[in-house]
Protein backbone atom coordinates (compact mmCIF):
# COMPACT_ATOMS: atom_id res chain seq x y z
CA UNK A 1 0.00 0.00 0.00
CA UNK A 2 1.89 3.34 -1.11
CA UNK A 3 1.27 6.85 1.04
CA UNK A 4 -0.85 8.51 -1.67
CA UNK A 5 -3.83 5.40 -1.94
CA UNK A 6 -4.50 7.01 1.42
CA UNK A 7 -5.16 10.97 0.44
CA UNK A 8 -8.35 12.33 1.16
CA UNK A 9 -9.88 12.68 -2.32
CA UNK A 10 -13.55 13.67 -1.43
CA UNK A 11 -15.59 14.76 1.09
CA UNK A 12 -19.63 14.72 0.95
CA UNK A 13 -22.24 15.10 3.54
CA UNK A 14 -26.32 14.48 3.42
CA UNK A 15 -29.41 14.96 5.31
CA UNK A 16 -30.62 11.16 6.23
CA UNK A 17 -32.87 10.01 9.05
CA UNK A 18 -32.66 8.63 12.22
CA UNK A 19 -34.87 6.04 13.88
CA UNK A 20 -37.17 8.87 15.68
CA UNK A 21 -37.49 9.96 12.09
CA UNK A 22 -35.46 12.79 12.48
CA UNK A 23 -32.67 13.77 9.99
CA UNK A 24 -28.94 13.53 11.10
CA UNK A 25 -25.92 13.62 9.29
CA UNK A 26 -24.36 11.17 7.16
CA UNK A 27 -20.37 11.73 5.65
CA UNK A 28 -19.16 9.39 3.10
CA UNK A 29 -15.09 10.19 2.78
CA UNK A 30 -13.54 8.43 -0.18
CA UNK A 31 -9.41 8.43 -0.11
CA UNK A 32 -7.83 7.51 -3.44
CA UNK A 33 -8.23 4.17 -2.91
CA UNK A 34 -10.88 3.58 -0.16
CA UNK A 35 -14.26 5.06 1.26
CA UNK A 36 -15.80 5.31 4.82
CA UNK A 37 -19.28 6.42 5.78
CA UNK A 38 -20.66 6.90 8.99
CA UNK A 39 -24.35 8.21 10.17
CA UNK A 40 -24.27 10.28 13.51
CA UNK A 41 -26.88 9.18 16.54
CA UNK A 42 -28.87 11.12 17.99
CA UNK A 43 -29.28 11.31 22.31
CA UNK A 44 -32.99 12.52 24.28
CA UNK A 45 -31.59 11.66 27.47
CA UNK A 46 -28.85 13.94 27.15
CA UNK A 47 -26.52 15.18 29.59
CA UNK A 48 -26.32 18.87 29.93
CA UNK A 49 -22.46 18.77 29.02
CA UNK A 50 -22.79 17.06 26.07
CA UNK A 51 -21.11 18.66 23.03
CA UNK A 52 -23.55 20.24 20.61
CA UNK A 53 -25.63 18.72 18.03
CA UNK A 54 -26.00 21.56 15.52
CA UNK A 55 -29.98 21.68 14.09
CA UNK A 56 -31.36 24.47 11.67
CA UNK A 57 -33.94 25.72 13.76
CA UNK A 58 -36.37 26.77 11.32
CA UNK A 59 -39.51 25.49 12.13
CA UNK A 60 -40.65 25.12 8.58
CA UNK A 61 -38.49 22.09 7.95
CA UNK A 62 -38.95 18.69 10.46
CA UNK A 63 -40.20 21.02 13.30
CA UNK A 64 -36.74 22.85 13.30
CA UNK A 65 -34.79 19.61 14.08
CA UNK A 66 -33.21 19.96 10.12
CA UNK A 67 -29.31 19.56 9.99
CA UNK A 68 -28.77 21.41 6.63
CA UNK A 69 -26.31 23.44 8.66
CA UNK A 70 -23.76 21.11 9.89
CA UNK A 71 -24.36 19.13 6.33
CA UNK A 72 -22.96 22.41 4.61
CA UNK A 73 -20.37 23.01 7.32
CA UNK A 74 -18.87 19.57 6.48
CA UNK A 75 -19.04 20.20 2.86
CA UNK A 76 -17.61 23.56 2.39
CA UNK A 77 -15.67 23.86 5.57
CA UNK A 78 -14.76 20.79 7.20
CA UNK A 79 -14.20 18.81 4.39
CA UNK A 80 -12.30 21.10 2.03
CA UNK A 81 -9.35 21.69 5.03
CA UNK A 82 -8.43 18.34 5.30
CA UNK A 83 -8.70 17.14 1.43
CA UNK A 84 -5.32 16.46 0.37
CA UNK A 85 -4.55 14.64 3.80
CA UNK A 86 -3.33 11.21 4.98
CA UNK A 87 -6.08 9.54 6.30
CA UNK A 88 -3.96 7.80 8.55
CA UNK A 89 -3.58 11.09 10.81
CA UNK A 90 -6.33 10.17 12.50
CA UNK A 91 -5.68 12.78 15.92
CA UNK A 92 -3.82 15.39 14.03
CA UNK A 93 -6.97 15.49 11.83
CA UNK A 94 -9.53 15.91 14.45
CA UNK A 95 -7.69 18.27 15.84
CA UNK A 96 -7.66 20.36 12.86
CA UNK A 97 -11.61 19.77 13.42
CA UNK A 98 -11.55 20.92 16.85
CA UNK A 99 -9.34 23.92 15.67
CA UNK A 100 -12.14 24.68 13.35
CA UNK A 101 -14.68 24.81 15.46
CA UNK A 102 -12.84 26.99 17.74
CA UNK A 103 -15.49 26.41 20.82
CA UNK A 104 -15.27 23.90 23.96
CA UNK A 105 -18.01 22.38 23.33
CA UNK A 106 -18.37 22.45 19.03
CA UNK A 107 -21.55 24.73 19.46
CA UNK A 108 -20.18 26.33 16.30
CA UNK A 109 -19.87 23.86 13.39
CA UNK A 110 -21.65 21.14 15.92
CA UNK A 111 -21.00 18.02 17.12
CA UNK A 112 -22.59 15.84 14.70
CA UNK A 113 -20.84 17.28 11.81
CA UNK A 114 -17.44 17.03 12.90
CA UNK A 115 -17.98 13.48 14.69
CA UNK A 116 -19.48 12.45 10.78
CA UNK A 117 -15.94 13.41 9.18
CA UNK A 118 -14.07 12.01 12.43
CA UNK A 119 -15.63 8.44 11.95
CA UNK A 120 -16.45 8.35 8.37
CA UNK A 121 -12.15 9.06 8.37
CA UNK A 122 -11.54 6.07 10.49
CA UNK A 123 -13.81 3.76 8.12
CA UNK A 124 -12.28 5.29 4.79
CA UNK A 125 -8.61 4.41 6.43
CA UNK A 126 -9.20 1.22 7.52
CA UNK A 127 -11.19 0.34 4.07
CA UNK A 128 -7.90 1.74 2.48
CA UNK A 129 -5.46 -1.12 4.53
CA UNK A 130 -8.11 -3.34 3.58
CA UNK A 131 -8.88 -3.70 7.57
CA UNK A 132 -11.74 -4.35 9.05
CA UNK A 133 -12.46 -1.17 11.31
CA UNK A 134 -12.41 -3.58 14.38
CA UNK A 135 -8.82 -3.93 13.99
CA UNK A 136 -7.53 -1.24 12.40
CA UNK A 137 -8.59 0.15 15.74
CA UNK A 138 -7.15 -2.72 17.70
CA UNK A 139 -3.27 -2.02 16.55
CA UNK A 140 -1.33 -4.52 18.34
CA UNK A 141 -4.30 -5.37 21.28
CA UNK A 142 -6.27 -8.41 21.18
CA UNK A 143 -10.01 -7.65 20.46
CA UNK A 144 -12.24 -8.61 22.82
CA UNK A 145 -16.44 -9.52 22.12
CA UNK A 146 -18.27 -7.33 24.32
CA UNK A 147 -20.61 -8.32 26.74
CA UNK A 148 -24.01 -6.77 25.67
CA UNK A 149 -26.32 -5.15 27.90
CA UNK A 150 -29.82 -5.24 25.89
CA UNK A 151 -32.52 -3.11 27.09
CA UNK A 152 -35.47 -5.17 26.77
CA UNK A 153 -37.79 -3.26 29.09
CA UNK A 154 -38.13 1.04 28.45
CA UNK A 155 -39.23 3.71 30.57
CA UNK A 156 -38.13 7.45 31.14
CA UNK A 157 -37.45 9.84 28.14
CA UNK A 158 -38.00 6.58 26.19
CA UNK A 159 -41.54 5.61 26.25
CA UNK A 160 -45.12 6.74 26.81
CA UNK A 161 -45.17 4.86 30.18
CA UNK A 162 -44.72 5.87 33.83
CA UNK A 163 -41.70 4.19 35.00
CA UNK A 164 -39.12 6.50 36.40
CA UNK A 165 -36.03 4.38 35.42
CA UNK A 166 -34.91 4.69 31.67
CA UNK A 167 -33.54 1.28 30.61
CA UNK A 168 -33.97 -2.21 32.30
CA UNK A 169 -31.28 -4.67 30.50
CA UNK A 170 -30.30 -8.29 30.57
CA UNK A 171 -26.46 -8.79 30.39
CA UNK A 172 -26.15 -12.61 29.05
CA UNK A 173 -22.67 -12.60 30.70
CA UNK A 174 -22.01 -16.69 31.41
CA UNK A 175 -21.60 -17.67 28.03
CA UNK A 176 -18.68 -18.76 26.13
CA UNK A 177 -19.79 -16.94 22.89
CA UNK A 178 -21.78 -13.77 21.77
CA UNK A 179 -23.31 -15.83 19.69
CA UNK A 180 -24.74 -17.91 22.68
CA UNK A 181 -25.39 -14.58 24.61
CA UNK A 182 -27.26 -12.95 22.20
CA UNK A 183 -29.28 -15.82 21.62
CA UNK A 184 -30.33 -15.82 25.40
CA UNK A 185 -31.19 -12.51 24.93
CA UNK A 186 -33.46 -12.42 22.19
CA UNK A 187 -35.46 -15.48 24.55
CA UNK A 188 -35.61 -13.87 27.23
CA UNK A 189 -37.10 -10.88 25.04
CA UNK A 190 -39.67 -13.22 23.75
CA UNK A 191 -40.88 -14.99 27.45
CA UNK A 192 -40.87 -10.95 28.39
CA UNK A 193 -43.41 -10.77 25.54
CA UNK A 194 -45.38 -13.41 26.37
CA UNK A 195 -45.30 -12.46 30.42
CA UNK A 196 -46.75 -8.51 29.53
CA UNK A 197 -49.07 -9.95 27.40
CA UNK A 198 -50.50 -12.14 29.78
CA UNK A 199 -50.39 -9.63 32.57
CA UNK A 200 -51.47 -6.20 30.96
CA UNK A 201 -53.02 -7.68 27.62
CA UNK A 202 -51.50 -6.48 24.04
CA UNK A 203 -50.92 -3.03 24.12
CA UNK A 204 -48.30 -4.18 26.72
CA UNK A 205 -45.74 -5.15 23.82
CA UNK A 206 -45.73 -1.93 22.26
CA UNK A 207 -41.85 -0.94 22.21
CA UNK A 208 -39.96 2.17 22.87
CA UNK A 209 -37.29 4.01 21.71
CA UNK A 210 -34.38 1.60 22.17
CA UNK A 211 -36.95 -1.80 21.24
CA UNK A 212 -37.28 -2.79 24.49
CA UNK A 213 -41.32 -2.71 25.61
CA UNK A 214 -43.04 -0.13 27.14
CA UNK A 215 -45.47 -2.10 29.83
CA UNK A 216 -47.61 -0.01 31.73
CA UNK A 217 -46.23 -0.34 34.99
CA UNK A 218 -45.02 2.00 37.27
CA UNK A 219 -42.70 0.41 39.31
CA UNK A 220 -38.87 0.01 39.24
CA UNK A 221 -39.09 -3.30 41.23
CA UNK A 222 -42.20 -4.67 39.36
CA UNK A 223 -39.93 -4.02 35.93
CA UNK A 224 -37.03 -6.35 37.35
CA UNK A 225 -39.09 -8.68 39.17
CA UNK A 226 -40.98 -9.38 35.36
CA UNK A 227 -37.65 -9.82 33.55
CA UNK A 228 -35.83 -11.72 35.98
CA UNK A 229 -39.23 -14.19 36.00
CA UNK A 230 -38.87 -13.96 32.27
CA UNK A 231 -34.81 -15.10 32.33
CA UNK A 232 -35.93 -18.52 34.13
CA UNK A 233 -39.07 -18.85 31.69
CA UNK A 234 -36.48 -18.68 29.17
CA UNK A 235 -34.58 -21.79 30.84
CA UNK A 236 -31.76 -19.76 31.83
CA UNK A 237 -30.91 -19.09 35.66
CA UNK A 238 -30.56 -15.37 37.25
CA UNK A 239 -27.25 -14.52 38.78
CA UNK A 240 -25.80 -17.82 37.01
CA UNK A 241 -25.70 -16.83 33.20
CA UNK A 242 -27.57 -14.45 32.99
CA UNK A 243 -27.42 -10.65 34.96
CA UNK A 244 -29.13 -7.17 35.27
CA UNK A 245 -28.63 -3.65 34.29
CA UNK A 246 -30.35 -1.11 34.98
CA UNK A 247 -29.74 3.07 33.56
CA UNK A 248 -31.62 5.60 36.00
CA UNK A 249 -31.04 8.01 33.59
CA UNK A 250 -31.84 10.21 37.09
CA UNK A 251 -31.83 13.59 35.91
CA UNK A 252 -34.89 12.92 33.99
CA UNK A 253 -37.17 12.93 37.41
CA UNK A 254 -34.70 14.71 39.59
CA UNK A 255 -36.29 18.05 40.85
CA UNK A 256 -33.76 20.63 41.00
CA UNK A 257 -35.78 23.17 43.65
CA UNK A 258 -36.34 20.83 46.08
CA UNK A 259 -33.34 18.24 45.98
CA UNK A 260 -36.21 15.32 44.96
CA UNK A 261 -36.32 12.07 43.11
CA UNK A 262 -39.62 11.10 41.19
CA UNK A 263 -39.76 7.52 41.74
CA UNK A 264 -42.75 5.23 41.34
CA UNK A 265 -45.38 8.22 42.20
CA UNK A 266 -43.27 9.33 45.33
CA UNK A 267 -40.45 12.68 45.75
CA UNK A 268 -37.90 10.72 47.72
CA UNK A 269 -34.56 12.32 49.03
CA UNK A 270 -31.05 10.87 47.36
CA UNK A 271 -30.30 8.98 50.95
CA UNK A 272 -34.15 6.91 50.65
CA UNK A 273 -32.86 6.77 46.64
CA UNK A 274 -29.64 5.12 47.86
CA UNK A 275 -31.65 2.62 49.84
CA UNK A 276 -34.07 1.59 46.73
CA UNK A 277 -30.99 0.67 44.92
CA UNK A 278 -29.31 -1.30 47.34
CA UNK A 279 -32.99 -3.09 48.01
CA UNK A 280 -32.90 -4.00 44.07
CA UNK A 281 -29.35 -5.08 44.40
CA UNK A 282 -30.73 -7.29 47.25
CA UNK A 283 -33.64 -8.72 45.29
CA UNK A 284 -32.74 -9.15 41.71
CA UNK A 285 -28.79 -10.30 40.53
CA UNK A 286 -28.07 -6.21 39.66
CA UNK A 287 -25.01 -6.43 38.40
CA UNK A 288 -24.62 -2.39 36.98
CA UNK A 289 -26.38 0.70 37.78
CA UNK A 290 -25.76 3.42 35.47
CA UNK A 291 -26.82 6.96 36.71
CA UNK A 292 -28.12 6.42 39.92
CA UNK A 293 -28.23 10.37 40.65
CA UNK A 294 -28.44 13.51 38.81
CA UNK A 295 -25.52 14.72 36.78
CA UNK A 296 -23.28 16.96 39.21
CA UNK A 297 -24.32 14.96 42.35
CA UNK A 298 -20.66 13.31 42.83
CA UNK A 299 -21.10 13.62 46.61
CA UNK A 300 -23.37 10.79 45.85
CA UNK A 301 -22.34 9.09 43.06
CA UNK A 302 -19.11 8.26 45.17
CA UNK A 303 -21.55 6.78 48.16
CA UNK A 304 -23.13 4.69 46.16
CA UNK A 305 -19.95 3.42 44.63
CA UNK A 306 -18.01 3.02 47.92
CA UNK A 307 -21.24 0.85 49.35
CA UNK A 308 -22.02 -1.09 46.41
CA UNK A 309 -19.10 -0.84 44.39
CA UNK A 310 -17.04 -4.17 45.16
CA UNK A 311 -19.93 -5.98 43.86
CA UNK A 312 -21.49 -3.91 40.90
CA UNK A 313 -20.74 -1.78 38.37
CA UNK A 314 -21.29 1.96 38.92
CA UNK A 315 -21.72 3.95 35.74
CA UNK A 316 -21.34 7.23 34.53
CA UNK A 317 -22.61 8.39 31.96
CA UNK A 318 -24.28 12.06 31.60
CA UNK A 319 -21.80 12.66 34.66
CA UNK A 320 -19.32 11.86 32.21
CA UNK A 321 -19.96 13.03 29.27
CA UNK A 322 -17.19 10.90 27.33
CA UNK A 323 -15.06 14.11 28.27
CA UNK A 324 -12.01 13.59 30.22
CA UNK A 325 -12.25 16.51 32.49
CA UNK A 326 -15.47 15.39 33.77
CA UNK A 327 -13.56 11.42 34.02
CA UNK A 328 -10.78 12.59 35.72
CA UNK A 329 -13.05 14.82 38.38
CA UNK A 330 -14.98 11.38 38.71
CA UNK A 331 -11.72 9.10 39.23
CA UNK A 332 -10.34 11.46 41.77
CA UNK A 333 -13.92 11.50 43.57
CA UNK A 334 -14.11 7.94 43.25
CA UNK A 335 -17.59 8.53 42.02
CA UNK A 336 -18.24 5.50 39.78
CA UNK A 337 -16.28 2.37 38.55
CA UNK A 338 -17.46 2.39 34.85
CA UNK A 339 -17.75 4.68 32.51
CA UNK A 340 -19.84 4.94 29.29
CA UNK A 341 -18.66 5.34 26.17
CA UNK A 342 -20.71 7.74 23.91
CA UNK A 343 -18.82 8.92 20.56
CA UNK A 344 -20.99 11.62 20.00
CA UNK A 345 -21.10 12.96 23.67
CA UNK A 346 -17.61 14.38 22.70
CA UNK A 347 -17.84 14.27 18.97
CA UNK A 348 -14.13 13.05 17.62
CA UNK A 349 -12.86 9.39 17.59
CA UNK A 350 -9.60 10.70 19.10
CA UNK A 351 -11.27 12.36 22.03
CA UNK A 352 -13.19 9.27 22.61
CA UNK A 353 -9.87 6.95 23.21
CA UNK A 354 -8.65 9.43 25.23
CA UNK A 355 -11.40 9.23 27.74
CA UNK A 356 -11.52 5.38 27.36
CA UNK A 357 -7.96 5.10 27.87
CA UNK A 358 -8.16 7.74 30.55
CA UNK A 359 -10.92 5.66 32.57
CA UNK A 360 -9.35 1.98 31.81
CA UNK A 361 -6.08 3.26 33.63
CA UNK A 362 -8.39 3.76 36.37
CA UNK A 363 -9.59 0.51 36.26
CA UNK A 364 -13.01 1.38 35.10
CA UNK A 365 -15.04 -0.88 33.48
CA UNK A 366 -16.43 0.39 29.93
CA UNK A 367 -19.27 0.16 28.10
CA UNK A 368 -19.70 2.01 24.52
CA UNK A 369 -23.17 2.38 24.12
CA UNK A 370 -25.45 3.45 21.85
CA UNK A 371 -27.87 6.94 21.27
CA UNK A 372 -31.96 6.24 21.69
CA UNK A 373 -31.88 8.18 18.08
CA UNK A 374 -29.73 5.51 15.66
CA UNK A 375 -29.52 4.37 12.49
CA UNK A 376 -28.75 1.36 10.71
CA UNK A 377 -24.19 2.30 11.18
CA UNK A 378 -22.80 -0.19 13.05
CA UNK A 379 -19.34 1.15 13.73
CA UNK A 380 -19.78 1.42 17.17
CA UNK A 381 -19.62 -2.47 17.32
CA UNK A 382 -16.31 -2.14 15.70
CA UNK A 383 -15.24 0.93 18.34
CA UNK A 384 -16.16 -1.39 21.03
CA UNK A 385 -14.09 -4.80 19.83
CA UNK A 386 -10.95 -2.55 18.30
CA UNK A 387 -10.98 -0.71 21.74
CA UNK A 388 -11.58 -3.90 23.88
CA UNK A 389 -14.10 -1.81 25.98
CA UNK A 390 -15.18 -5.26 27.38
CA UNK A 391 -19.00 -4.48 27.45
CA UNK A 392 -21.59 -2.84 24.76
CA UNK A 393 -24.91 -1.08 25.08
CA UNK A 394 -27.07 -0.98 21.52
CA UNK A 395 -30.90 -1.67 22.66
CA UNK A 396 -32.81 -4.68 22.95
CA UNK A 397 -32.20 -7.60 20.13
CA UNK A 398 -35.29 -5.92 17.95
CA UNK A 399 -35.43 -3.20 15.73
CA UNK A 400 -33.02 -3.19 12.74
CA UNK A 401 -31.00 -0.14 13.73
CA UNK A 402 -30.36 -2.05 17.51
CA UNK A 403 -29.67 -5.42 15.87
CA UNK A 404 -27.22 -4.05 13.29
CA UNK A 405 -24.77 -3.48 15.47
CA UNK A 406 -25.21 -7.19 17.30
CA UNK A 407 -25.40 -8.68 13.93
CA UNK A 408 -22.40 -6.73 13.12
CA UNK A 409 -20.90 -8.42 16.38
CA UNK A 410 -21.75 -12.14 15.47
CA UNK A 411 -19.62 -11.50 11.50
CA UNK A 412 -16.63 -10.40 13.92
CA UNK A 413 -16.88 -13.54 16.09
CA UNK A 414 -17.12 -15.63 12.82
CA UNK A 415 -14.22 -13.43 11.38
CA UNK A 416 -12.15 -13.82 14.23
CA UNK A 417 -12.53 -17.75 14.80
CA UNK A 418 -10.98 -19.60 17.47
CA UNK A 419 -9.54 -16.30 18.61
CA UNK A 420 -12.23 -14.59 19.48
CA UNK A 421 -12.76 -13.98 23.67
CA UNK A 422 -16.29 -13.56 24.71
CA UNK A 423 -16.05 -10.65 27.68
CA UNK A 424 -19.12 -12.23 29.27
CA UNK A 425 -17.60 -14.96 31.63
CA UNK A 426 -14.46 -12.34 32.89
CA UNK A 427 -17.19 -9.87 33.71
CA UNK A 428 -19.26 -12.21 35.72
CA UNK A 429 -16.17 -13.13 37.65
CA UNK A 430 -14.88 -9.98 38.73
CA UNK A 431 -18.50 -8.75 39.81
CA UNK A 432 -19.36 -11.76 42.25
C1 LIG B 1 -28.57 6.65 27.71
O1 LIG B 1 -29.01 7.50 28.50
O2 LIG B 1 -27.69 5.87 28.08
C2 LIG B 1 -29.08 6.59 26.32
C3 LIG B 1 -28.60 5.71 25.45
O3 LIG B 1 -30.08 7.46 26.00
P1 LIG B 1 -29.94 8.76 25.10
O4 LIG B 1 -29.27 8.36 23.84
O5 LIG B 1 -31.36 9.22 24.92
O6 LIG B 1 -29.10 9.73 25.90
MG1 LIG C 1 -27.58 6.65 30.13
Amino acid sequence: MTRSEFRIEKILSREVLDSRANPTVQVDLYTASGFGRFSVPSGKSKGRLEAIELRDGDRQRYTGLGVQKAVENVNSILGPKILGMDSREQEKIDEILINLDGTDNKARLGANAILGVSIALARASADTAKSPLYRALAGGRKPILPLPLMNILNGGQHAGNDLSFQEFMVMPAGFRTLKDALRCGAEVYHALRVRLEAKYGKSATNVGDEGGFAPPISSVEEALGQINDAVEEAGYSPGQNVILGIDAAADSFYNDKDRTYAVDGREIDPDELLELYISLQEKFPLKSIEDPFHDEDFENFSRITKKLGAKLQIVGDDLFVTNIKRVAQGIRAKAANALLVKINQIGTLTETIEAVEMARKADYGLVLSHRSGETEDNSIADISVGLATGQIKAGAPARGERTSKYNRLLLIEEELGSSARFYGPEFLKSHN
